[in-house]
């Protein structure tokens, strides 16, 4: 919708969805659909991020709370300025940049993150933070006036590359940051306060942090696939289904230790070898239903560890992950009988205690058509696909609805270097976010209007 004289807002929703649809409908003559990201501005504005934290190797360390992060944050703080936004910081870091809308009512929200993990790569976060950004430069340069205000968010610390603290900043606002987080030390005994002081934030006021459900219409996140789904499909948009839930048990196999070559093989209380057979049994019960959901035993720690012992205990982790919380569930009891079983036949005993367990967060039906919508009007394809990676959208999720646009990852490589999406890729994807922001100004909310 291009801006009329301003008086308009009570006129309604049909007018400004109308007008919205026929915007978006506008093609060129040659049937090419009309694109309003700039390719070559987005791309420009990637390269120079990535000069922030930059490694000889290719990639970037900008680590959350650090240097190289300050100085990202604050070339990204002069772009949103320069895009007419008005910026602030909450006391947990994260940095909002405001557009205003023709009614009153709650924020359409949207961004990413800036900061990477040790030795990573360029698109991670930076292509979804910069792709929101180019959204308002190309809604200014057409005119477009929304109904609701729009605000650009950098989430602080998604990944929780120092204290331990990963999603830190969207945990705030969902109102889920740990008590005296500000007090954690890192290796180096430096707080976290100290660093988020220096962004503009306050641990002791981090509650300050939470945002309201109500405050805020809805959430998108443009964001890498970081695995290679799409590229080995060749579609360009990844509409994502929801965020897996992750559970995680620790485990410990206790037989008993004894001499290696006086204990004679049907004597034995091998906490390995059943420990082996029991990491067989995780894959064969992830496996034995259809579906994506995965299991992993990532570690195992062996006591005594000698080459002339019995090892008398193992203790390692059962991790799975699924968008189903039930399946999850399902699997994970499977695998403790399994255990039961192993433990009999080794004459180990197997214990497991349950650790975590993160909800999955499912994204909005709504949001997913609005994503499909969008994309085929940009003359792009689209499957839809779970995350099997974390991100802030999860934390979103407890107080708005959300969705996530997915881009390929060459290779379906990611915190790595090589991480890596092509210009048109990215700029997909951020013309997919641009028109899925104004069908969502359509429709959400579309009852305020009539009244
Ligand atoms: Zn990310």
């Amino acid at each position: 919708m291009r801006i009329g004289n301003g008086r308009r807002a009570i006129l309604g929703t049909c007018l400004s969805l109308l007008g919205a649809v026929a915007a978006l409908g506008q093609t060129k003559p040659s049937d090419t659909p009309a694109r309003h990201v700039q390719q070559a501005r987005l791309w420009e504005t990637l390269q120079k991020l990535g000069e922030f934290g930059k490694n000889p190797e290719g990639g970037v360390s900008r680590v959350g709370f650090s240097e190289a992060d300050l100085a990202g944050r604050a070339y990204v703080m002069g772009l949103m300025r320069e895009a007419g936004l008005e910026v602030r910081s909450d006391p947990a870091g994260n940095i909002f940049g405001r557009r205003a809308g023709s009614a009153n009512l709650p924020i359409l929200l949207f961004g990413s993150h800036i900061d990477s993990v040790p030795h990573g790569g360029n698109f991670d976060g930076d292509v979804g933070s910069l792709g929101a950004i180019d959204v308002v430069r190309a809604l200014n340069e057409q005119k477009v006036r929304t109904r609701h205000p729009l605000e650009v968010v950098v989430w602080a610390n998604e990944e929780g590359g120092r204290y331990y603290a990963g999603l830190f900043g969207s945990s705030a606002a969902a109102g889920l940051a740990p008590e005296n987080v500000g007090e954690r030390r890192d290796d180096a005994g430096e707080k976290l306060n100290d660093w988020l002081k220096r962004m503009g934030g306050d641990a002791s006021r981090i509650k300050e942090a939470r945002i309201a459900p109500g405050s805020v219409a809805g959430y998108v996140e443009l964001h890498i696939e970081q695995g290679g789904t799409l590229e080995e499909a060749g579609i360009p948009i990844g509409v994502v289904q929801g965020i897996v839930g992750i559970s995680s048990r620790k485990c410990t196999a206790t037989g008993f230790a004894n001499h290696a070559g006086t204990t004679p093989m049907n004597r034995r209380q091998d906490a390995l070898a059943a420990t082996a057979k029991a990491v067989l049994a995780v894959r064969e019960e992830v496996r034995a239903e259809p579906g994506r959901q995965v299991g992993t035993v990532g570690w195992m720690k062996i006591e005594p560890g000698a080459t002339n012992v019995v090892p008398g205990r193992v203790t390692f982790p059962v991790e799975l992950r699924d968008l189903d919380a039930q399946k999850i569930q399902r699997i994970g009891e499977r695998i403790l009988k399994r255990f039961e079983t192993i433990g009999r036949e080794e004459e180990v005993q197997i214990r497991c205690e349950a650790q975590d367990f993160d909800e999955p967060a499912i994204t909005s039906p709504m949001f997913r058509e609005a994503i499909k919508a969008a994309a085929g009007e940009a003359g792009l394809k689209t499957m839809e696909l779970p995350s099997g990676a974390g991100h802030d959208a999860q934390n979103v999720a407890r107080f708005a609805p959300v969705g996530m646009i997915f881009v390929p990852s060459r290779g379906g490589i990611s915190h790595s270097p090589l991480e890596y999406s092509s210009p048109e890729q990215v700029a997909n994807g951020a013309e997919v976010l641009y028109r899925t922001i104004l069908r969502l100004d359509g429709t959400l909310n579309a009852e305020d209007a009539h009244n």
